[in-house]
């Protein structure tokens, strides 16, 4: 049956993306670098005004406050630092 075996690589592949996306996610909860973390070659480091952490800029999330752009670890640090400015 071709059509069994077909349908069982479509379930491969798709327990495979999963896995794939999961991982990801689990990478992403430790974006954060401390400043003795080794940054990925040649990429530049910006600090997160608000809890002082440095990330990669490719992973930093990046805010036009007051016309000059800042990069926090993610957004939750944003929306802290904009609240207490305020
Ligand atoms: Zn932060």
């Amino acid at each position: 049956m071709i059509l069994k075996v077909l349908v069982i690589l479509v379930l491969l592949y798709v327990g495979y993306r999963i896995v794939r996306m999961l991982r990801r996610v689990k990478a992403r909860d430790v974006k954060g670098y401390r400043v003795d973390a080794k940054p990925s070659k040649g990429e530049d480091l910006v600090q997160d005004p608000f809890c002082k952490i440095y990330v990669p800029k490719s992973q930093a999330y990046v805010k036009e406050i007051n016309g000059r752009e800042q990069y926090f670890c993610g957004s939750e640090c944003c929306e802290k630092y904009l609240s207490e400015k305020k």
